[in-house]
């Protein structure tokens, strides 16, 4: 599918079929596509995209995050490209503050394309001899957190299997990290501006050494960033920089991004949870009531369709008791005007409606029939 043009929650392809989004460019487009903001963005086109000097927009995104998101964390945040190079100098900053080299993450997990931390070929062993993979949303993980490591990385809630019960299972890891000397990197360049204002450190009350961010807080530009306590970030001699790192036009994106979220414009938690909620319960109720061995599981806007009605707890659940047959569905939603990007995550949106979600519902529907 080659896409040509894309406008609140719809996208069109080259032939000229237009789709419900529930992509969103990964989750990045919370307003919608084409939105009031970005149409402001020309302002900063006319004065320069990119000097690969500080810019004053920088500093004025810094004494935002500062002010209304992280007033625990340093002023001065990493800005870089994209959320996988955030996580890069996250776990760089980790390894440099601490001396350690080994990292934890969980499960299915996923923090970008960075080797040791996916399965790729072309992954040299001695990078993945580095990483400890921990189970999710098992307190078995607890006792496997060791001091030898020098950061755990997590996303507050996994894009494989988006959940809100995760609260007490976060709060005991960052409990055992504190106790064990080992930094705690909340990963939340997907659920950061996302399931609240404050993502999901304010959702479950989390407080984590190093935070990174990345899509909704480029307002539609590609972003990366990294955040952290003041000893932390106040670590030298770690290498950060890269020519479009913290370029004028992103970070005039970014300021009017943090602008729309602190003033509640064009971003309402309340609506987008309730949005999310409607279309798990609509979801959830058709699937029991037609006997379906299918499930809709999320947290706030972000959802995922699981293939078995039983309970699952994690990604290993998940790959367990799934059933397979899962292409055909997603071809036929397609068919049926849906599109769901091949991470199968359903990401809503403030462009999408209770109407949108109605035609969703109904486009799943048709598909498990057909
Ligand atoms: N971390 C998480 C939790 C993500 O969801 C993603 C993107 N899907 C990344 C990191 C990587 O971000 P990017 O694609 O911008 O490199």
């Amino acid at each position: 599918m080659v896409i040509k043009k894309a406008y609140g929650c719809n996208i069109q392809d080259v032939d000229g079929n237009v789709f419900i989004d529930t992509t969103m460019a990964c989750g990045a487009q919370i307003i919608g596509h084409n939105n009031r903001l970005i149409r402001k963005i020309g302002k900063q086109i006319k004065n320069g995209t990119v000097y690969t000097v500080p810019n004053a927009h920088t500093r004025d995104v810094n004494l935002c995050l500062k002010k209304h998101i992280n007033p625990d964390l340093h002023s001065e945040y990493i800005f870089c490209n994209t959320g996988t190079e955030a996580n890069i100098r996250a776990i760089r900053l980790a390894r440099a503050y601490t001396g350690k080299s080994k990292i934890a993450m969980f499960h299915g997990g996923w923090h970008g394309g960075i080797d040791g931390l996916i399965n790729s070929k072309g992954v040299p062993l001695t990078t993945s001899e580095l990483i400890k993979v921990l189970p999710y949303n098992d307190e078995d993980c607890l006792n496997e957190i060791t001091p030898d490591l020098a950061a755990i990385i997590i996303e507050p809630v996994q894009g494989s299997n988006p959940r809100s019960d995760v609260g007490p299972f976060l709060q005991k890891l960052q409990k055992q990290c504190s106790d064990k000397g080992v930094l705690l990197i909340l990963d939340e360049v997907m659920t950061g501006f996302r399931l609240s204002a404050r993502g999901g450190a304010g959702l479950f009350n989390i407080k984590p050494d190093i935070v990174t961010y990345g899509k909704i807080l480029g307002g539609g530009f590609p972003i990366g960033a990294v955040g952290g306590k003041t000893k932390i970030m106040e670590t030298k001699d770690v290498f950060y920089g890269g020519t479009f790192s913290g370029n004028p036009l992103t970070m005039y994106a970014a300021k009017l991004i943090l602008d729309t979220i602190i003033n509640k414009k064009y971003i309402q938690y309340k609506y987008l949870d309730s949005l999310g909620e409607v279309f798990r319960n609509k979801l959830n109720s058709i699937f029991q009531d037609q006997k379906i061995p299918m499930q809709v599981m999320g947290c706030g806007p972000v959802n995922k369709i699981v293939f078995t009605e039983k309970f699952i707890k994690n990604k290993k659940d998940k790959d367990k008791l799934e059933q397979q047959n899962q292409e055909y569905f997603y071809d036929r939603l397609r068919l049926n005007g849906v599109l769901v990007n091949t991470n199968r995550i359903i990401q809503l949106s403030m462009s999408h409606t209770t109407k949108t979600v109605d035609k969703i519902i109904n486009a799943a529907y048709l598909a498990v029939k057909g």
